[in-house]
């Protein structure tokens, strides 16, 4: 991927419309953005009209934004051992390829979903399968798969996992997919980012190349090391303080690595993304 002005931006509302959220990266000075592109508690799979996609193309333009990423709906489960809800994943997976290669956003990131039998063998199959199946039918955008907390059955919060999902989806597709780091969630799946930095990217080198690592969500965690619970804090306000930040943004190996906010917003959607960006953009001063 071609080098990027800022790395660093946010998760923006796209409310009234798709194409009113890069006029919200703007407002934070960011270049890259994340956002939904429909609503991500819903089955509900609206059709991007092409006036639509043009006028998002205009105001990415025009606002300067460099790259974009979707997060794809909660209601996803390509890990379920339900055929039914198995299918219904993949046809809202498969639609929000299709929405992101007509507004031109570069990749979706999504979370590779609960094995509720408790065989995350069999989830990992299956989440793989239909990865492959989408990837297939909509040529165009990434696919990054989410580290998670390892919240109850949920798959994906070891790298081994993403490293076997990604090994399940046959070449050349396999190379549109990479991986999304979450700093809150690594911290409470139990990899340890406060006390032994390097070795949590070791740990990364030693199940995928690091170049499959595409994005960062940049999130401090509200609970523990290894609590497997997935609650956001604004960067330095929770467990794990500024360091691994600082780190993070001065390791010469991700600078290239577009890094999103999916902090606390307060009230104004603006004022705490400023202030945590204006943080992180410190830290690539070396103290
Ligand atoms: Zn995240
Ligand atoms: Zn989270």
């Amino acid at each position: 991927m071609a080098a990027l002005d800022d790395e660093l931006g946010a998760h923006v509302s796209s409310r009234g419309g798709v194409d009113q959220a890069p006029a919200r990266a703007r407002l934070l000075d960011a270049r890259v953005l994340q956002l939904f592109t429909k609503q991500p508690n819903r089955w509900a799979e609206p059709r991007i009209a092409p006036d639509t996609a043009r006028a998002f193309r205009a105001a990415r333009e025009r606002e300067g934004v460099e790259w974009c990423v979707s997060h794809d709906s909660y209601l996803i489960n390509l890990a379920s051992p339900d055929p039914a809800l198995w299918r219904r994943s993949l046809a809202s997976f498969r639609a929000e390829l299709e929405r992101c290669a007509t507004l031109g956003v570069e990749a979706v990131v999504t979370h590779p979903g609960n094995a509720v039998d408790g065989d995350p063998e069999r989830g990992i199959e299956a989440n793989a399968r239909g990865l492959t199946e989408a990837l297939e039918a909509v040529p165009g955008p990434r696919v990054l798969l989410e580290l998670t907390a390892g919240t109850g059955t949920s798959i994906g919060a070891t790298f081994p996992h993403l490293a076997a999902i990604r090994a399940g989806v046959p070449e050349p597709l396999r190379n549109r997919v990479g991986v999304c780091v979450d700093t809150c969630h690594a911290y409470a799946a139990g990899y340890d980012l406060v006390g032994d930095y390097t070795g949590v990217w070791q740990a990364y080198e030693d199940a995928l190349p690091l170049t499959t690592l595409e994005l960062f969500h940049l999130n401090d965690s509200l609970h523990g090391l290894g609590s497997h619970r997935d609650r956001h804090a604004g960067i330095g306000e929770g467990t794990l303080g500024p360091e691994p930040f600082r780190a993070l943004l001065l390791d010469e190996r991700f600078s290239d690595v577009p890094k999103i906010l999916e902090t606390p917003k307060g009230d104004d959607e603006v004022t705490l993304d400023r202030r945590n960006l204006a943080l992180l953009r410190g830290f690539r001063t070396p103290s």
